[in-house]
């Protein structure tokens, strides 16, 4: 939809649209034993917290075929963005070329969770060169260069850093952009 007069807002997919982390937990407790509720020290990756055995596992994870397909949603995440698209050109942008096995998977996701964005709204990307109005990410490598409003999308790996707008839920998403 380019000829939209609607803001364009960027959506990131792990760990803003999908609970990314609560599927690694899910699979490390399956597998290993780790409890769900093992502490996340501040600043950290979650395999950065796990026994020093473990800490390689998740590249083994992410990259099988359906790690992306049965992640759950974040809470409120389909309510707000449905809510959003009232207001927003929303565009959901993914850095999916990083595990080729994703692809599908994820576009297989957001038709269950999310079939209301259309396929032409789905970007999956290397690096998220983009121009867009607001965009909505976990990773300040993502936001540093975005040239718009950025939100920082709270996760444990990100909770020390500084100097960027931050939402810790969909909730604030929602009072921020609604
Ligand atoms: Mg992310």
């Amino acid at each position: 939809m380019q000829n939209d007069k609607r803001p364009r807002l960027a959506i990131d997919m792990d760990e803003v649209l999908a609970d990314t982390h609560q599927k690694f937990l899910a699979l490390y407790h399956q597998d290993y034993g780790i409890a769900m509720d093992i502490y996340q020290e501040p600043g950290k990756e979650l395999h950065e917290n796990l026994p020093d055995h473990l800490r390689e596992q998740w590249k083994v994870y992410i990259h099988q075929k359906g790690f992306f397909r049965d992640i759950p949603p974040m809470r409120d995440a389909i309510e707000t963005v449905k809510a959003l698209q009232e207001r927003y050109n929303v565009y959901v942008v993914s850095a999916a070329i990083e595990f080729r096995n994703s692809l599908e998977d994820k576009l297989d996701w957001l038709d269950e969770h999310f079939p209301f964005i259309p396929w032409t709204n789905i970007l999956f990307t290397g690096e998220k060169i983009i121009a867009a109005d607001v965009m909505i990410d976990d990773r300040i490598k993502n936001l540093a260069h975005f040239q718009g409003r950025k939100l920082l999308y709270t996760s444990p790996h990100n909770v020390l850093i500084t100097g960027y707008e931050r939402v810790n839920s969909w909730r604030d998403v929602a009072e921020l952009l609604l």
